[in-house]
């Protein structure tokens, strides 16, 4: 039986801004989705998938993780079925699939763990199935995943628009150094945070422009793209962004007491990761990640609080077998 292991990367957000609750020309959407303006960067904590043709006529997900379903709920057992009902005849030939998850990345804690595990089942039945699908190819069926998924394939830095699923490759940035923090019994719904962000400040972008050029000369002018372009860690450290603050956390004060110890020691910059409840820190070099990590871990006594010291990773999905 044929099998292929893969290395799935975790995502920070370097900027994430919300411009408004619809797409030009769009009706608001009920269901949360928004216009937004990221720059994604993948790093070096990941999560390994196992994929094995079955002999089976079934799709399996293995995960000893007791936050991760091993039903069809789970995102990697969604992207098998994606492949299986868009390339039925690949799956009368070579069968079902078994999925095999290693988690490292933490759950439910904005650094699109799901999302990055999705996009490596893509690539794996892609090489399973012999299919000689085109990254463009592999992004659009991961766009129907979710808004990260295909990023997550590609990874590296890139600059990420629409509702996040429009993608522009950015110039790869020095090798930064990232110290992740978060406390191990929380996590924070995406959806929560999206919903309480359009309750809280949608008045003040709903009345935005339709123009979609003046929009996109609002994104291109954005500071953080300069910072990148000279690819200077200081700059990028300063100019970092997340909307999504404003409403995580007053609603955690342990994240928000976080953020500030993480202020306190020093880094290029600190911002929280997505919708959270993820904090992380910019450091320019192992040493500097390792200071930050122990001023953090000084001011901050509590044994539910885990961390992780990872590097800017230049790619997405990688095979590893
Ligand atoms: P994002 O940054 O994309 O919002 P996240 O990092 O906040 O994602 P995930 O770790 O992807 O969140 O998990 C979100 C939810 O999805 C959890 O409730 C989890 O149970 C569920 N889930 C389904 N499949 C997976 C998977 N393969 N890995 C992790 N979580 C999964």
């Amino acid at each position: 039986m044929r099998s292929y292991s893969l290395i799935a990367p975790a995502k920070i957000n370097l900027y994430l801004e919300i411009l408004g609750d619809h797409l030009s020309g769009e009706i608001p959407q009920p269901d949360g989705f928004h216009e937004m303006v990221m720059v994604l960067q993948s790093v070096s904590l990941t999560d390994q998938i196992d994929l094995r043709a079955s002999g089976t006529d079934a799709i399996r997900v293995h995960c000893t993780h007791p936050q991760v379903p091993n039903d069809a709920s789970n995102l990697a057992y969604k992207a098998a079925a994606l492949m299986v009902k868009r390339f039925p005849d690949c799956f009368a030939r070579y069968g079902g699939v078994e999925i095999t998850i290693h988690k490292q990345i933490p759950v439910g804690a904005g650094l699109a763990g799901g999302s990055s595990n999705a996009a490596a089942v893509l690539v794996g039945l892609d090489l399973l199935w012999e299919l000689g699908l085109t990254r463009d190819e592999l992004q659009e069926l991961g766009a129907v995943l979710g808004s990260d998924v295909p990023f997550c394939i590609a990874g590296g830095t890139a600059l990420a628009t629409g509702r996040g699923e429009q993608l522009d490759v950015l110039p790869a940035l020095p090798n930064l150094y990232v110290v992740l923090a978060k406390y191990r019994s929380l996590s924070v719904s995406t959806a929560w945070a999206y919903t309480t962000y359009r309750q809280t400040f949608g008045d003040s972008y709903v009345r935005r422009s339709d123009d979609l050029e003046e929009r996109r000369q609002h994104v291109h002018a954005s500071p953080m793209l300069t910072a990148i372009a000279q690819r200077d860690g200081t700059k990028i450290g300063q100019r970092l962004r997340n909307d999504l603050e404003k409403v995580v956390l007053p609603e955690h004060p342990q994240v928000l007491q976080l953020r500030e110890a993480f202020q306190q020691a020093k880094p290029l910059g600190t911002m929280m990761s997505g919708s959270g409840p993820t904090v992380f820190a910019l450091a320019e070099s192992q040493t500097h990640a390792e200071q930050i990590q122990a001023q953090v871990k000084g001011a901050i006594a509590n044994s539910d609080l885990e961390f992780w010291i990872a590097k800017f990773n230049p790619s997405g999905i990688q095979i590893v077998e």
